[in-house]
């Protein structure tokens, strides 16, 4: 069985004392390739530095977080952009617009999101996107390009089943992580009826860890039991969610083997 960990912040201090094991423990569960989407300007180096020490199994993506887009996102976007023609990456992102946290930035989330998805068409890549108490905006957002959505991953996504086809319909893949796995969350009645074919697996680390490690510090290694949830709903193997899911994050993020 293989895995790609489609969404892991390993890069940041929660895993300075044991990165190594962490990905060690990943390795010996299947997880073959780990994607890190960038926060904000303080997570690039250390981001790239990963990337550095683990160039085949880690895999670095750019762009601005939403909840770190503040007055000034105009100078971090111009950064992102000087990144972008520097090195190789494989999504912008992440990006999006968070309005749980902070709703202080609307407009501003919301105008560096538009300018992250252009960056991405502009640079072939895929975009991932988070979404929190914003899914009018961000759909708001992606209509703005139809016909010429850009391709990507609805990241953690958390919506109803009518947001999910929403989604779909548009050409994005849905990024399941351990809130599946969460009793009253919800997400598994909607996960039931989605075709894996429109699954990517993803853990969030270090959050969002699923059952029996939740309230932990989540790891890549832990994707196996969001990918036994899911083939359960689906009352397939676990082998099959792990062959379709890491095709799909194969073929969205132009990654070989
Ligand atoms: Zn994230």
């Amino acid at each position: 069985m293989q895995f790609i960990d489609t969404h892991s912040h390993l890069y940041l201090p929660e895993f300075d004392n044991d990165r190594d094991q962490v990905i060690n423990r990943a390795i010996q569960q299947g997880v073959e390739k780990i994607c890190l989407p960038n926060i904000d300007t303080r997570s690039v180096n250390p981001m790239l530095a990963l990337v550095n020490k683990y160039p085949d199994f880690c895999f670095p993506m750019m762009g601005l977080h939403p909840s770190s887009v503040k007055k000034n996102y105009r100078d971090i976007l111009k950064n992102v952009q000087e990144h972008l023609l520097r090195e190789n990456f494989i999504a912008v992102g992440e990006i999006g617009i968070d309005l749980y946290w902070d709703n202080t930035y609307r407009k501003e989330q919301m105008k560096a999101f538009r300018e992250q998805i252009t960056l991405a068409i502009d640079n072939h890549l895929p975009v991932v996107i988070h979404i929190r108490e914003s899914f009018d905006e961000v759909f708001q957002i992606l209509d703005e390009f139809k016909p010429d959505y850009p391709k990507g991953i609805f990241h953690s996504f958390t919506g109803n089943l009518d947001q999910a086809h929403r989604a779909i319909a548009m050409g994005f893949k849905l990024g399941i992580g351990g809130i599946v796995t969460f009793k009253n969350a919800g997400l598994d009645k909607v996960v039931k009826d989605i075709d894996p074919k429109h699954i990517v697996l993803e853990t969030d680390s270090p959050y969002l860890a699923p059952v029996p490690k939740r309230g932990k510090r989540n790891e890549s290694s832990y994707l196996v039991y969001t990918a036994r949830k899911i083939a359960e709903l689906h009352n397939i193997t676990i082998e099959k969610i792990a062959d379709i899911t890491t095709q799909n994050a194969m073929d969205l993020f132009k990654l070989n083997n």
